[in-house]
């Protein structure tokens, strides 16, 4: 039971947003900034935001070639452009309302590492080029071969570097902090450990059932508009939306004395991806190897996958340096049929922001204000 006053003055707000990852704190900022008076609570059921966002590898970018490419075989171009200026849009958005300071964004190389299977990309260097530069404004990609050498990679696998002249790194960890401090700064409520276990659009309003884990049942709570930002556990909420969970591996190194690289590296299409980071490589990827097992809302360790990360670090990362691996973990991306996330409106007071596919970093800031902007009444 809850008492009267926890009902007037706890469970009653103008929007209400489930999920506190990088998409539904950046609905609520857009609410905020729009709506200063509103009342805004974001419902999150981990202790932190327990999903992507504070797991990711942190690049802020928007599409390596052979990722392009594989996009054009499947869309209509103008569908990959649409999608990179997502990118490019959320990006902006993000670095514009934080700064780089505190998400810690910096530009120090983003390349893509091709391997023989991968060497058809070159040829179309020049076309992707012509189809990006409407959006960013300059030629995104040049051959930079030599950082294969300089940087100490196995040059019997990596046989060619592209360089992305528009993308960077940030740090995770401080991006979400400041997001957080900032949506609260606007004065939004944050709650965590608040699971929400089903909703009800009255058409005169939202109820959101959530789980009150101390006196162990259900609690309502009620907001005019609800934005539900759960990407790949959207299906507890939303039980038909076309949405798949896809989890992905990452382990980190101790520092490294003298790494010899700094930077964002993708290769094999982005299934891996590694970067520097105050002298630790941070590598994930390989979801490839085994996509069963890895489709799955479940944190857990797929060793099959860890150890092929482990190998390809020893052998065509760092082939020349030791390491050892200091953590690992997992977070789960949602994917679908199509590339583009879900951003609708469900019924006339629920809006949904959702499947990210692997790109949030990029694309959820302005997702989540897309979100809001069905929302605002
Ligand atoms: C290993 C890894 C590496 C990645 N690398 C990059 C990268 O380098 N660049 C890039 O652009 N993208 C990257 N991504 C993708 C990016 O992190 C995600 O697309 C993005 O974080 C999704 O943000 P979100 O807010 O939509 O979802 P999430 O961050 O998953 O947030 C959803 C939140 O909803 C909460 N929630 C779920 N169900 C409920 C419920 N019933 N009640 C209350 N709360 C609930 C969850 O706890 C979670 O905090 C990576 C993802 C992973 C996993």
């Amino acid at each position: 039971m809850i008492s009267f006053w926890e009902r007037e003055s706890f469970t009653r707000y103008d929007y209400i947003i489930i999920g506190s990852g990088i998409t539904g704190l950046s609905v609520a900022a857009t609410l905020l900034e729009r709506q200063a008076q509103a009342r805004v609570l974001v419902l999150e059921r981990g202790i932190f935001p327990t999903g992507a966002s504070t797991k990711n590898a942190g690049f802020a970018c928007i599409g390596s070639p052979t990722e392009l490419l594989a996009d054009l075989r499947t869309m209509p171009s103008e569908s990959v452009t649409a999608l990179v200026a997502l990118r490019y849009k959320g990006l902006r958005l993000l670095r514009q309302r934080l700064g780089d300071a505190a998400i810690g964004y910096t530009e120090q190389g983003s390349y893509e590492l091709l391997s023989e299977p991968q060497l058809y990309c070159l040829p179309e260097l020049a076309r992707l080029n012509e189809l990006l530069f409407p959006v960013v404004q300059t030629t995104a990609f040049v051959l930079r071969d030599e950082i294969i050498g300089q940087y100490g990679f196995d040059a019997n696998y990596f046989k060619a570097a592209v360089t992305n002249c528009c993308e960077g790194q940030l740090d995770t960890g401080l991006m979400m902090r400041a997001l957080l401090q900032y949506v609260q700064r606007l004065g939004a409520t944050l709650v965590n450990g608040a699971e929400v276990l089903g909703w009800t659009d009255t058409g005169a309003g939202v109820e959101v059932r959530v789980q009150h884990t101390a006196l162990r049942q259900e609690v309502a709570f009620w907001a005019q508009r609800v934005a539900i930002c759960t990407n790949a556990f959207a299906r507890q909420l939303l039980p038909d939306i076309d949405l798949q969970p896809g989890r992905g591996q990452v382990l980190a190194t101790h520092p490294i004395a003298d790494l010899p690289f700094k930077g964002i590296f993708h290769f094999d299409e982005g299934y891996y991806y590694f970067r520097s980071h105050a002298g630790r490589v941070i590598f994930g990827g390989g979801r490839n190897l085994d996509f069963a097992a890895e489709t799955s809302t479940e944190f857990a360790y797929n060793e099959l996958i860890l150890a092929d990360l482990t190998e390809k670090l020893h052998r065509y990362i760092l082939p020349h340096t030791p390491f050892e691996i200091d953590m690992r973990w997992t977070g789960i991306m949602g994917f679908g049929s199509t590339k583009q996330p879900h951003l609708l409106l469900h019924s006339p007071n629920v809006a949904v922001g959702v499947k990210l596919s692997g790109m949030g970093v990029a694309i959820g800031s302005e997702l989540g204000r897309q979100v809001a902007e069905l929302l605002i009444y």
